[in-house]
């Protein structure tokens, strides 16, 4: 099942997302399938509970695009434990959709989460993999990217999604 995509402006994308506690559920692995469908289907690399509507700690990423199923990626209570070098680059949300701006980021990124089945497990991606880890986990704690861009930029962007509110253009 494909859920909406929620976009900037629902309280449930700036708030905290719950733990999740139980494991191995079939609710859990049919949320699991329908969060990375929904994420292909709005041709993302990265997508996070909140952001269709969930809000309970769980994220999926794919930076191969479906291409390779090795690279799908289920991150469940996830926490960044370490963060090396520097990256800048573009960056964008499904939630604030025709926006991109530059964000610096770590480069190496080490997550700690646990999978489907509540096995913990560390994994270090770099440059988009890396990107994606605190992206995601950002958005697990009601944190989105516009958080590391300048106050002045932030505003301008918000002023713009204001009118797009008013046009009736963002739903
Ligand atoms: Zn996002």
């Amino acid at each position: 099942m494909v859920y909406p995509i929620v976009k900037f402006g629902d309280p449930v994308l700036e708030r905290e997302a719950d733990d999740v506690n139980e494991f191995d559920t079939p609710e859990l692995h049919k949320f699991l399938e329908d969060m990375f469908e929904s994420m292909y289907a709005a041709k993302g690399v990265g997508l996070a509970a909140p952001q269709i509507g969930v809000g309970r700690k769980i994220a999926v990423i794919d930076c191969s695009n479906a291409e390779n199923p090795a690279e799908k990626i289920v991150l469940i209570n996830p926490k960044i434990v370490a963060v090396e070098g520097k990256q800048v680059g573009e960056e964008g949300c499904l939630s604030i959709p025709g926006f991109r701006e530059q964000v610096r980021r770590g480069k190496r990124v080490t997550v700690r989460a646990q999978n489907a089945k509540g096995e913990e497990f560390e994994m270090t991606g770099e440059d988009l993999l890396a990107r994606a880890f605190l992206h995601e986990t950002d958005h697990l704690y009601g944190k989105l990217y516009i958080s590391h861009i300048s106050a002045l930029k932030r505003d301008l962007m918000k002023r713009k999604i204001k009118k797009l509110q008013r046009a009736g253009d963002w739903s």
